[in-house]
């Protein structure tokens, strides 16, 4: 399993490069992003979260099982774009392999979309994607834009998650003078990297 980058982490605000099609290591790479995702029984992953700055994403939604059949997939994604979205949007409710402890960050997502990639054989794809495969498909197109979760907050919805880092410090009493909700994020996933005692729950993507 490779070590999941964890907000603060700079690769994860970085634009990634176009993956190399032709690189050898490349296969390698999927084959330890699958399993990382296995084990952290996530159902998306992108290549900045394992510290590679590549346009490379994997999904797999094989583990929700109340999803619709058409909807279930375990796929690579390189050099993904999107091609044409629908008009409609749908407020999906997420959380982050790199924000640990964040969880049900509402966010406006389109409903589908047309998306183009090379698969795991390298071979040029296109397909229409929908609902929740939708969702995780434009969750990781944000990360190779260097885009989080945290960037699409609302300042409500910043007082309400800093609230919940403050209990969770003060429950460990852990002391703390952080006056914003980035600040007292990061210093929350830097406990969880170093000290590896704050135990939590796996999230989704
Ligand atoms: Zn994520």
């Amino acid at each position: 399993m490779l070590p999941i980058h964890l907000y603060g982490s700079d690769i994860l605000e970085k634009v990634c490069d176009d993956a190399d099609l032709k690189d050898k290591n490349l296969s390698h790479l999927i084959k330890k992003m699958f399993k990382t995702l296995n084990k952290s029984n996530g159902i998306g992953l992108a290549a900045p979260q394992v510290g590679v700055n590549k346009r490379c994403f994997v999904i797999n939604t094989n583990i929700i099982r109340e999803l619709p059949k058409d909807e279930k997939i375990r796929e690579v994604f390189l050099n993904p774009l999107i091609i044409s979205f629908s008009d409609k949007k749908i407020s999906s409710s997420e959380g982050c392999l790199s924000i640990p402890l964040i969880s049900d960050v509402v966010v406006d997502r389109y409903e589908e979309i047309k998306v183009s990639y090379y698969n795991q054989k390298l071979e040029y794809c296109e397909k229409t994607l929908k609902g929740k495969l939708a969702v995780v498909f434009q969750h990781e197109f944000d990360h190779l834009n260097g885009v989080l979760l945290t960037h699409k907050l609302s300042k409500g919805q910043k007082e309400i998650h800093k609230k919940y880092i403050e209990n969770i410090l003060l429950e460990n009493q852990i002391t703390y003078s952080f006056d914003n909700f980035e600040d007292i994020l990061k210093y929350l996933m830097s406990l969880v990297n170093d000290r590896n005692y704050l135990s939590y729950p796996s999230c989704l993507t």
